[in-house]
């Protein structure tokens, strides 16, 4: 029996989901005493190997096929491995990539699909947790199939260590071209030249209770002042007030800063799903009864446009 993680790769990088998905796949592997294989698909193979080459990992797959991400030929690829090994378990990163072509996997191979993976257990049923309702309750599921594909959440299990044993063994796919659909023409990153609001240590984050796109330059004098980085939550976004990319949130991107201060923001699920990870929390709000203060560690029930400028005064602003 086998278990078969999917590799991820970017711009010649391997993902960190990789080597996550190693220590889940050993851990589930362990679990139904089976072997555990990784395949990597496209891009530099050869180097991509000797990173793979992680503790647990029993054989890697390289499939020479392609530069970078293409769903049709991961999906194609995917399945004739599959239809090779026979695992039971299909291990893929829960990321824009690996939720792109999951679907098509499960649907194509007739097995049952459960996405965004945070906890394994188990093996007679195995049993897997995810999230529901924006992070409001936890779901565990026995899965009622010997066979099933999972995507695993990133950064939910820690990467595996270095200094493996892997064998490595070479997979001849036959991609039917006319069956792609897709062609991968370049990259072009989104909000090139913008900031990445997943990297930064310190977030000031702006809501509805601004009011006003003209206020926006004095939560950028706060952001200045604190050396911070500024994101939003989704009407400020949809007011088009801010880029897509400076969205916290279950529809923008999941942040794990040190400080995240929360300004004019009543900390609905969906948006607290993508914040809730921060280090310290920090809510200025009118509303006592705001959620947000459900998980600010510290809170200042006031009106931001006292309280932003006394911050301003006190850290630094001109
Ligand atoms: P509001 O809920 O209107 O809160 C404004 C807050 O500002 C209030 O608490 C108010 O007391 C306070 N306030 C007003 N004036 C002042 C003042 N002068 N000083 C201090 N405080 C003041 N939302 C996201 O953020 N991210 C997402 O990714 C996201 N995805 C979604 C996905 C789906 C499928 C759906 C249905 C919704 C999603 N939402 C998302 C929207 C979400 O449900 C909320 O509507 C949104 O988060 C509310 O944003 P807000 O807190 O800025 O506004």
């Amino acid at each position: 029996m086998t278990v078969l993680a999917v590799a991820e790769h970017r711009r010649g990088d391997l993902r960190d989901v990789s080597f996550e998905l190693v220590t889940a796949g050993r851990e589930l592997a362990d679990e139904l005493g089976s072997d555990l294989a990784v395949a990597v698909i496209g891009g530099d193979v050869e180097g991509f190997v000797e990173e793979l080459n992680r503790e647990g990992v029993d054989t890697i797959y390289t499939v020479a096929e392609g530069e970078e991400f293409n769903h049709g030929i991961y999906a194609q690829t995917i399945e004739q491995l599959h239809a090779e090994l026979d695992p039971a378990a299909l291990l893929l990163p829960n990321s824009v990539n690996g939720l792109d072509y999951a679907p098509a996997v499960a649907e194509q191979l007739d097995l049952p699909l459960v996405t965004d993976v945070i906890a394994l257990e188990g093996s007679d049923p195995v049993e897997v947790t995810r999230e529901q309702y924006g992070g409001k309750v936890e779901i565990t599921y026995d899965i009622g199939a010997e066979q099933y594909v999972l995507t695993v959440r990133p950064a939910e299990w820690p990467t595996a260590t270095a200094g493996g044993e892997a064998t490595v063994e070479t997979f001849e796919t036959d991609i039917d071209e006319g069956a792609l659909g897709t062609t991968v023409k370049g990259f072009e990153e989104v909000g090139a030249g913008d900031v990445d609001i997943t990297e930064a240590e310190v977030l000031v984050s702006i809501g509805r209770g601004i009011e006003e796109e003209e206020n926006i330059p004095l939560i950028e004098a706060l952001a200045d002042a604190l050396d911070a980085t500024l994101s939003s939550s989704r009407p400020i976004v949809d007011n088009g007030w801010l880029p897509q990319n400076r969205q916290v949130g279950q529809s923008g991107k999941v942040v794990t800063p040190d400080v995240y201060i929360a300004i004019g923001i009543s900390g609905a699920v969906q948006h607290v799903a993508g914040m809730k990870g921060s280090d310290t929390i920090v809510a200025i709000n009118t509303d006592p009864n705001a959620p947000i203060y459900d998980i600010a560690d510290y809170g200042i029930v006031d009106d931001l446009f006292e309280v932003i400028p006394a911050l301003i005064e006190e850290f630094g602003g001109d």
